[in-house]
């Protein structure tokens, strides 16, 4: 393959403009006042100007989707499941502009951008048929001709933050849900993903007018962090689900409690495999290639640490730096058929990595393979590298923060308690692997006393969830679930009820009062 060749900027654009005009974006008006652009990582260069909204406009959006939330609220469950219906029938005519999109902007390979807007026909299905159950329970009253129950109603505005790394598949998991549980949405999409978002919302207004869902059942605001602030500091935001970095997180969070808003975050990962003696390498070695430097490194869920016990350390460090040979040829453009790594999103992901790497080094660690940046000379403003491997003696510091780049550290253990111990010895607690042949051992990982972290997995990588489950971490991954299993309870508001049937008004707990 032919890795110094990367397509012409000009030729992006175009691409660009077409796949939004299928979906029903228009060009993007010139900006005026609060500039943005729309850049491509894939060579570096700008696409066009973008109007970015402003703390104003901000606001009038959340008033029009507020003003749409009585009808909607209104409008039954299962009818609500009609407009997220046609948004999956539309997302799987537009499955390959928005793809296209994806790669434009987030510079994901063909595959896993194509990969990304299943995920969304996936999450519109599951919601669908959530719309028929959002069950509440019943329970049995301690008092005579009692009925005791409870009711999940709507929330109201939902103000859905997310981040670059997943344009559009998170944007699905908190809206699909979302509006089938009555709630209309504000969606700040990230800054460097905007055209991708402008076409999902073009989409879905089609959808909402080809189902005679109100059109502000759904807005969306362009811009960055103060774009971000006027969603979470307004008080008619009900619910702030936020996707992005530790530090929004802890920006995020005291803001929307000091307005007793609710808020949902999806935070950094620092995610780790453990590999017992029984383990089956090939497993290994395909789960963790494909979790360490699938997406450039880009993904929550990026295996970050292998945590290796030493008797097979050899042999899987041999395996891995071999795999990671191999990548080396599969760098480059992410519209090329054979690529398997893409760029990295700018130079402050360049930089964090090349950072890291030196203090990893500082630390005692030894780069096994990878680490260095390539193509510049083919587009200088693009951030190409090699995925790196690097043996680490100890737990350092560095490796117990998340660098949003393609690093994969390996340390080693003796003990099951020591791994486990090394494993959750991380601020981050999101996605977390144990490659083992032995039950008790796996039973183990998955038990109280094992991985800290929300995503469980056996013999199998950290990165890829199916959408069935609830995704989401611990510790300073922030707490939040969202996508399947019943993460959307968060979306909803809960009422207990207790109806008297029985003429007579006895008092629970034997209370007696007039
Ligand atoms: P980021 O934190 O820079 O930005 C995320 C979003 O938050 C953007 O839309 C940004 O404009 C907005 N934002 C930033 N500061 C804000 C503030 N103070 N108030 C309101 N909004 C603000 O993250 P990024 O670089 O786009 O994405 C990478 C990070 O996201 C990584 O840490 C990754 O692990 C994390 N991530 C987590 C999940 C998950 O589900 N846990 C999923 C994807 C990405």
């Amino acid at each position: 393959m032919n890795t110094s060749a990367l397509p012409d900027t000009g030729h992006l654009a175009e691409r660009a403009e077409e796949a939004l005009a299928r979906c029903g974006v228009e060009r993007l008006p010139e900006p005026v006042g609060a500039a943005g652009t729309a850049r491509t990582p894939v060579t570096g260069g700008i696409l066009f100007p973008v109007e970015f909204d402003t703390a104003d406009s901000t606001a009038r959006a959340i008033t029009a989707v507020q003003g749409a939330f009585p009808a909607w609220r209104d409008t039954p469950a299962p009818v609500r499941g009609a407009l997220v219906r046609r948004l999956g029938e539309l997302l799987r005519e537009h499955k390959e502009d928005l793809a296209e999109l994806v790669t434009l902007e987030a510079g994901k390979i063909r595959s896993e951008a194509l990969g990304e807007v299943q995920e969304m026909i996936d999450v519109c299905e599951f919601a669908v048929g959530l719309s028929r159950q959002l069950y509440g329970r019943t329970m049995p009253s301690e008092r005579p001709g009692h009925r005791l129950m409870e009711t999940w109603h709507p929330l109201g505005v939902v103000g859905v933050i997310t981040a670059f790394n997943f344009p559009v598949a998170v944007w699905s998991w908190n809206t699909c849900i979302a509006l089938v549980c009555g709630d209309t949405v504000v969606w700040k999409p990230s800054e460097l993903t905007t055209l991708t978002a402008s076409a999902c919302h073009a989409l879905l207004m089609r959808a909402a007018r080809e189902t005679g869902a109100p059109a502000d059942v759904h807005r969306v605001v362009l811009g960055g962090r103060e774009v971000g602030e006027a969603l979470v500091d307004d008080a008619r935001v009900a619910l702030v689900s936020a996707t992005g970095s530790t530090a929004m997180g802890k920006a995020v969070a005291p803001r929307v409690a000091a307005r007793m808003g609710r808020y949902l975050l999806e935070l950094g990962g620092n995610n780790a495999a453990v590999v017992a003696p029984s383990a089956d390498l090939d497993l290994v070695m395909r789960g963790s290639v494909f979790a360490a430097a699938g997406t450039a490194g880009q993904r929550c869920t990026t295996l970050r640490r292998l945590i290796v016990h030493e008797d097979v350390v050899e042999e899987v460090v041999e395996r891995i730096t071999d795999a990671y040979g191999r990548l080396r040829d599969r760098i480059g453009d992410p519209f090329a058929e054979d690529t398997l790594v893409g760029p990295l999103i700018g130079e402050r992901g360049h930089t964090a990595m090349r950072d890291a790497l030196a203090r990893a080094e500082a630390d005692g660690g030894r780069v096994l393979v990878g680490g260095s940046r390539r193509l510049e000379e083919a587009a200088k403003d693009a951030y190409y590298v090699e995925p790196a491997v690097v043996r680490m003696p100890a737990q350092t510091e560095v490796v117990r923060e998340e660098t949003f780049a393609p690093i994969l550290y390996v340390l080693t253990y003796r003990t099951l308690e020591e791994a486990v111990e090394l494993h959750n010895g991380v601020p981050q607690g999101l996605s977390s692997a144990i490659f083992t042949g032995d039950q008790a051992e796996a039973e183990r990982f998955l038990s109280a006393a094992g991985s800290d972290c929300g995503i469980v997995n056996v013999n199998i990588g950290t990165s890829g969830a199916e959408i069935g489950g609830a995704f989401g971490g611990e510790k300073e991954t922030g707490g939040g679930r969202e996508s399947g299993s019943d993460s959307w309870k968060a979306y909803m508001r809960r009422a207990t009820n207790t109806v008297n049937f029985s003429g007579d008004l006895p008092l629970a707990q034997g209370v007696r009062f007039l």
